[in-house]
Parts: C-alpha cells; sequence; structure tokens
C-alpha cells in the first residue's frame, strides 16, 4: 500500500491520455471538447473562467486566497514521515488569529506556512477533552474557532455544490476505502453527518472507520462523471462513546483507479486541515480545481487518543459534473429538475418575507399574511392564509396548517412551504382544478418558520458547515419539540388515580397551572403557536421537520417513560392512514430502493412509525395539539440532510409536491356536519361529538360545525351539548374525497328552557372543563403579555 502512490506518480507522469488537471486548468479544458463547453450553463463556464485565471497565477480570486486552507508539505516545515513536535509551540499564537475573526483570514491564508503549524497545534489539543465530551452533542459547536468558515459558507455558492455524500444522491457503491474496520463502519458510513445510533458496534456507526492505522488509508468517492472537484468538508466520527476524527489529510485524484494524482498547492502536495472534533465539519477549498471521476479522501494525520484513535471519518465532497463528450443523450442522465416555475433556494428571513408578499400581491384575492407572534430575537411569526374568504373562517370549511422550522436547521420544510404558496397561487390562476378545490372547501395556513431565530444561525453556517445541531434550538436554547404542555402525563395520571371512570375527559384538556405562569420556561414561540391553535379551529395540520425520512404521528411520549414503545391514540388507525398519505406520496420515501438515513430503517416500518416508538417525546407539538385541541397532526421528517444544499431544492420539491397536497386533501376526509339549535336553527358552539368505540372527542366549533376525521367505514355518532337533550346517529364514511355530511338539531331541555327565559339571552356558565380550559389560555396569554412587554421596555431601556 505504502509503496502504491509514488509509483503510480511516476506512471501518470508518463501517460498522455490520463485527463488530469489538479494545478494545470490550461489542460484541463483540452480532453472536454470545446463544443460541449459551450453547452455548459452558464455557472460552469463561469467556473471554468474562474479556474482559468488561477491557471495563470495571476493574483488568485478572493475566494481562493481566503480559505486556501491546504499547505505545501515543505521539507523545511514539514518532516514527512515525522509527526514533527515542532510546530506545536506555535498553538497559542494561531488560537488568537482565529479569535480576530475573518478580517485577518486574507493575510494568514496567504501565509501557508503558518498555517501548516496551525495544523500540528490540532495535534496536541484534544489531549485535553476527555475520551467521552458531551460537548460535542451541545446546540453551540465552538462558534469562535470556525468563524472564519462563516463566509467560506455563503461563497460556497459561487463553488461547486455538494455531491451528495449527505443527501445520498452519491450511492453506497460510489464509496470505496482501502480498508474499514467492520461492517457498520465501511466506506458507506462515511457521509458527512451520518448519525450512529445510542451503541457502537452494530452496522449504523457514525463514520467510516479504517481497519488499520497508517497514512495509506483512503475513501474514495466515485462521481461516475468527469467532476470539477473543488472542496472536500471533513467531520469526525459521530459516537457516544468513541472520539476518533482526522487531523489532517492529502487529497488525490484519478480516471480509472490505477492511476492516481495529489491534489497540489502549487509544486508541492498539499496538505489539509481536518478536524479539532468530531462534529464540527470542515470545509477545505482546493486551491485549483481538478477535473478527475474519483477522488481519495488520504488521511495523515488523527488524534491518537494512546493508542486506542482510528482513522474515522465523515465527509462530503464538492464537485460539479462536466457534460460528457461521448454522451450525445446528455439530457437522458440529467438531474431530474422540477417543472414548476418556483424561487428555488434558500430564503433568509428577509428574503421569506419578501416572497412571501409576492405571493400575496400575486394572488390578493385568495391570500393574507398574518403574524402570530414573535420571536425571542423579535423576529415575526408569518403565516400565509390562503382561502378564497382569506381572512374569515366559513361554515363547514375546515382549517389546515402546516408548521415549518420548529427546529431551525431542518430548513427543507421552510423552503417547501415557500414552494407550496407560490405553486397554489400560480395553479390557482391557471385554472388548476385540483387546487381551485382545495383553495374553495379548505382554509389553509401556512407558517414556515417557527424558529426564525434558530434559522438565521444556521443560514450564517451555510448548507453544509452547519453541522447537526446549530439553529436547532431557539435563541434562549429550548427545544420547541419538548416545550408545549406535557397533557399525556395529566390524562395518564387521571387515568390512574380516577376510580369513577365517567369523570374522565379525553379530549380538550386544560393547560396545567403552572405552565401558565411567567416563569414558566415556555419559549414566545411555543407561546405563540399555543394561542394561534386556540384562536383557529385547525381540524388537520402537519409539523414539518428534517434529518430522517419516516412520518410519525402521536402520541410522541411513552406512557411510563420507557425510551421507546408503542403508545397509539385511540385515532390510531385514522393516524396511520394520515402518515401513510404522506409517506407513500413522497418519491423518495416510497422507493423500496433507498437506504436508511441513519441508524434507523424505516422502510420496515412503511417509511411510517408511532412517534414514541421511534424515541420518548414528550411536550411534542402533536401530542400537545390532539390532546387540547380537535387538531390532528403527525411530523414529517423530510429528509435525511436536514440543511440540502440550494441544489436540491427543485429535486425536493419534485419529491414532496404530490405529498404536501395529497396530505391537505386528507382533511376533507371523514364526517362533517353543523349542530343547531333545533328551535331556533343557531349553531351550537362547544358540542361534544363522540363517535362509539373511539375513546376521543371532539368539540363543534363557534358556529356549530365540526369535522371528525375518520376511515372509511360506520359511525355511531352522539352529540351532546349542555342544556340540549344528546342526539344519536349512524352516518357512514365511503372512500370518496369528500367528507359525509351528519348535521344534527338538538332540542332544549326543559329546564335549560327556563334558564334562557331567565337569562334573557345572556350567557350560560359553561361547563367545567371548558371554563378551566378558557381560564388558563387567558392566563397564559396575560403572562406571556406581560414578558412581551418587560422585554420590550428593557429593550428600549438600552436603546436610551
Ligand atoms: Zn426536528
Amino acid at each position: 500500500m505504502a509503496a502504491f502512490l509514488p509509483i503510480s506518480l511516476l506512471i501518470f507522469s508518463a501517460c498522455g491520455f490520463f485527463v488530469f488537471v489538479c494545478g494545470q486548468l490550461t489542460d484541463f479544458t483540452l480532453p472536454v471538447k470545446p463544443t460541449v463547453v459551450s453547452g455548459v450553463d452558464v455557472a460552469t463556464e463561469s467556473l471554468f473562467s474562474a479556474g482559468t485565471s488561477n491557471a495563470s497565477e495571476v493574483p488568485t480570486t478572493e475566494f481562493t486566497t481566503s480559505y486556501r486552507k491546504s499547505t505545501a508539505e515543505t521539507t523545511t516545515e514539514r518532516p514527512t514521515g515525522k509527526e514533527g513536535q515542532k510546530p506545536v509551540r506555535k498553538v497559542l499564537k494561531m488560537e488568537k488569529e482565529d479569535d480576530e475573526g475573518p478580517l485577518k483570514l486574507a493575510k494568514r491564508s496567504t501565509r501557508s506556512l503558518t498555517v501548516a503549524k496551525k495544523l500540528k497545534n490540532v495535534l496536541k489539543k484534544p489531549k485535553v477533552i476527555p475520551k467521552k465530551p458531551k460537548v460535542t452533542k451541545t446546540p453551540k459547536p465552538e462558534i469562535k474557532k470556525v468563524k472564519h468558515h462563516q463566509s467560506a459558507a455563503t461563497k460556497t455558492a459561487s463553488q461547486c455544490p455538494p455531491l451528495g455524500l449527505e443527501s445520498l444522491r452519491v450511492k453506497d457503491a460510489q464509496l470505496r476505502a482501502s480498508s474499514y474496520k467492520r461492517r457498520g463502519l465501511g466506506p458507506h458510513r462515511g457521509r458527512l453527518n451520518i448519525q450512529s445510533g445510542i451503541d457502537d458496534g452494530d452496522i449504523y456507526d457514525g463514520a467510516w472507520c479504517a481497519r488499520y492505522k497508517d497514512k495509506n488509508q483512503w475513501l474514495e468517492v466515485d462521481a461516475q462523471k468527469l467532476t470539477r472537484f473543488t472542496g472536500a468538508i471533513l467531520q469526525g466520527r459521530n459516537s457516544i462513546w468513541s472520539w476518533d476524527m482526522v487531523q489532517t489529510y492529502k487529497v488525490q485524484f484519478s480516471n480509472d483507479t490505477l492511476l492516481w494524482k495529489p491534489c497540489m498547492n502549487g509544486s508541492k502536495e498539499a496538505i489539509f486541515e481536518g478536524n479539532q472534533d468530531t462534529e464540527t465539519p470542515v470545509l477545505s477549498l482546493f486551491d485549483r480545481p481538478a477535473v478527475a471521476r474519483y477522488i481519495r479522501i488520504n488521511p495523515q494525520t488523527w488524534y491518537q487518543n494512546g493508542t486506542e484513535g482510528d482513522i474515522c471519518l465523515r465527509a462530503e465532497v464538492l464537485g460539479c459534473t462536466l457534460p460528457d463528450p461521448s454522451n450525445v443523450y446528455a439530457w437522458q442522465t440529467e438531474p431530474t429538475e422540477s417543472r414548476d416555475k418556483l424561487d428555488f433556494k434558500h430564503h433568509n428571513y428577509k428574503e421569506m418575507r419578501k416572497l412571501m408578499k409576492s405571493v400575496h400581491d400575486e394572488c390578493p384575492n385568495i391570500t393574507r399574511i398574518y403574524s402570530i407572534g414573535k420571536s425571542y430575537k423579535d423576529l415575526k411569526l408569518y403565516v400565509m392564509e390562503i382561502s378564497d374568504n382569506p381572512g374569515k373562517h366559513e361554515l363547514g370549511e375546515p382549517e389546515f396548517r402546516y408548521v415549518a422550522g420548529m427546529h431551525g436547521n431542518e430548513v427543507l420544510g421552510r423552503e417547501l412551504l415557500l414552494n407550496l404558496m407560490q405553486y397554489m397561487c400560480q395553479e390557482y390562476k391557471r385554472g388548476n382544478q385540483r387546487i381551485v378545490h382545495l383553495v374553495k372547501e379548505t382554509r389553509i395556513h401556512l407558517l414556515p418558520s417557527m424558529n426564525p431565530d434558530g434559522y438565521e444561525m444556521a443560514f450564517k453556517k451555510g448548507s453544509e458547515l452547519a453541522g447537526w445541531a446549530l439553529g436547532r434550538y431557539s435563541y434562549e436554547g429550548i427545544d420547541m419539540n419538548h416545550n408545549f404542555a406535557d397533557l399525556n402525563s395529566v390524562m395518564w395520571t387521571a387515568i390512574e388515580l380516577e376510580t369513577d371512570q365517567s369523570k374522565l375527559i379525553n379530549h380538550y384538556f386544560p393547560i396545567p397551572e403552572q405552565y401558565t405562569s411567567e416563569e414558566a420556561f415556555v419559549a414566545p414561540e411555543t407561546r405563540a403557536v399555543i394561542s394561534w391553535m386556540q384562536n383557529i379551529p385547525f381540524a388537520l395540520g402537519a409539523n414539518l421537520h428534517g434529518g430522517e425520512l419516516v412520518v410519525t404521528y402521536p402520541y410522541d411520549m411513552t406512557r411510563d417513560w420507557a425510551p421507546r414503545e408503542h403508545t397509539p391514540t385511540p385515532d390510531e388507525s385514522f393516524f396511520r392512514w394520515l402518515a401513510a398519505a404522506y409517506a407513500s406520496t413522497n418519491q423518495v420515501m416510497s422507493n423500496p430502493d433507498r437506504r436508511p438515513c441513519h441508524n434507523k430503517d424505516f422502510l420496515r416500518y412503511n417509511n411510517i412509525i408511532n412517534g414514541a416508538d421511534w424515541h420518548n417525546v414528550p411536550g411534542s407539538m402533536n401530542d400537545f395539539s390532539y390532546l387540547h385541541t380537535n387538531c390532528f397532526e403527525v411530523t414529517v421528517e423530510l429528509s435525511c440532510d436536514k440543511f440540502p444544499h440550494a441544489s436540491e431544492l427543485p429535486i425536493e420539491w419534485e419529491n414532496n409536491r404530490e405529498s404536501l397536497l395529497v396530505y391537505m386533501e386528507q382533511i376533507h376526509r371523514g364526517i362533517k356536519g353543523v349542530i343547531r339549535d333545533k328551535d331556533t336553527g343557531v349553531g351550537i358552539a362547544d358540542a361534544i361529538i363522540k363517535v362509539e368505540d373511539i375513546d376521543h372527542h371532539i368539540r363543534s366549533v363557534a358556529d356549530g360545525d365540526f369535522w371528525r376525521l375518520l376511515n372509511p367505514g360506520e359511525y355511531r355518532l352522539t352529540v351532546s351539548a349542555e342544556g340540549y337533550f344528546p342526539s344519536s346517529r349512524t352516518c357512514y364514511v365511503m372512500y370518496d374525497h369528500f367528507p359525509t355530511i351528519c348535521d344534527f338539531n338538538l332540542t332544549k331541555t326543559p329546564r335549560r328552557k327556563a334558564k334562557d327565559i331567565l337569562a334573557k339571552g345572556g350567557k350560560l356558565p359553561k361547563d367545567l372543563q371548558l371554563l378551566l380550559r378558557q381560564q388558563r389560555m387567558r392566563k397564559l396569554r396575560v403572562t406571556t403579555k406581560a414578558i412581551n412587554q418587560r422585554r420590550a421596555a428593557a429593550k428600549r431601556a438600552k436603546r436610551v
């Protein structure tokens, strides 16, 4: 193995047919027919020209200069074969420079010698770190140290996109390695951000790890086509128990896997900086891009951890596919783009607002933008309403919601909702009957960003460098999907303690008192969403996440705090239907040949799973929604990659368009109706709708209308309301795309009639459950207001 590389280099230099361009960009246009190059899209062309300027050794572009991470392997600075001890001395100095931020970067990076010394420093550092450092799992991964990557990330836009090790666009068969420790640490696990299970040693470990510990180990990516490689991103091993990472590495290129050429920095072989911790992704841009089909990442030094340290890494490779001169049917192999003309890019807060406004301007008659509150950092939580009568609840028209970006770094949902609003506006105007029907029959609410503060953090790092957790939490560090009132415990405790079964309630649980106080650790975003959930009579919703490919349905919380346990709601069968409606129409999930994302094979479950059966999540939005309101909600995990590269967005829209529409249409499945007073014909609010054999009631809303989502079948419904005789009837749900209408006319009890006469239209006291629920909600709103006012005052004081 050790002799292989130098020999191959010799052969290479003697071979004319070998197409290679690391460091020699003038060469690289040669093998590709010029006629083909002219057919390249604009982006690729500009990359070519950027390369040309490099080749002529004119002062390199700002980009290349500033983010050069490689360094020449000179005999003076870095004695080969020895892990030179000398340079370690400079640690402190370099750390300091890092802290000074990006300003210094251009200056520093031109001095490759200093950088070389920095690399050595890195070696020493992890010795201070304990073997099982929890630090790496925290949401804020060492922002200071990687500061200089921030602008790199934004500038990567002009660079080549990731090949897709993280997104799985690169298949397992395209990854090879010199050796690997065992199957769970095979080359197919060497993907950026891949997550291991809780234990090491199964088939789902969190990196590729070489079997041997020498400098001849490599991870190889076959791009399958001639590709212009511009950089690599490295990350250490994901594991609770092991602490492995590669600290420096070389890169080689090949067209046939026989002859390899090293990536150069000037006339020397480049050495790139790897990782200082196991989680922070580190980007290295090649000084001069290379054109080849294969690329190898070849670790040189790694965290030793005594003698325990393994060569482990997770990686992404940046590269642009070049047109294949021998393929005249290039269009057949092009990745599918979207046929819809939508704004496919990542929208930060301002851009999102602008886009929403443009949709409203284009379709003012069917859209309305409103805000449900503010984030901790005062960003508004905007909602796009789409309806034929925006701003109003219409009798019998069900209300739907999509919520995205509760975890700010899971960004695909946000973009899909922005795509969806544009799409619906365009298609409505075009007269697409499916969309027209949906808009006329449904009031749709889209909240693209529930955690805008977290999003902005992740957005600044960019799609490849944000890591796995940055931006997940609110600014205050709150995980919003654990932040809703835990009504499951309230319910289960009552079931255990209450001897009189008739006193148990099964829906509309009031928020626990302690949750409503000012001191309660409830994020402003969570408060805003709870208030929204009560203001609008939603019947169905979905909560869009990322990082897996699966649809989960309530309950999310296990009953006895088990780490995982199937915990069904009384509406299990309908929830499974709902989850399947999304999963089976999603083009990636439904592909039987797809590989699992991380450490669980959801294909075995048809891509749907009870949330608690995956992992226990107390205080989830789905559980709260089901137990506190009429709204059924599932969680959709949209993609293995939490922050897909912008170039993936059109395909992701294609993958999800049908599912997003089909799922919304499920709101018209089951029974709907209006409950009225038999004498006056006036709608009765808060009437209870019971379905025989389903221990979960729902309530009618303000005008007496209700929606009871149900699978096809025969159901015995009983409706009761304070002061009325209950009424029952059997209703049938068919396999149709419209609900069965099941209206009820209730007769007042004589006592109620007498009371009515006495009260003369005055409001009657409501039932206790409802009263308590409303009181607690009012309390929550009061404390929210108080908190907001206090914060606003503090802010004003600060300004003065
Ligand atoms: Zn999430």
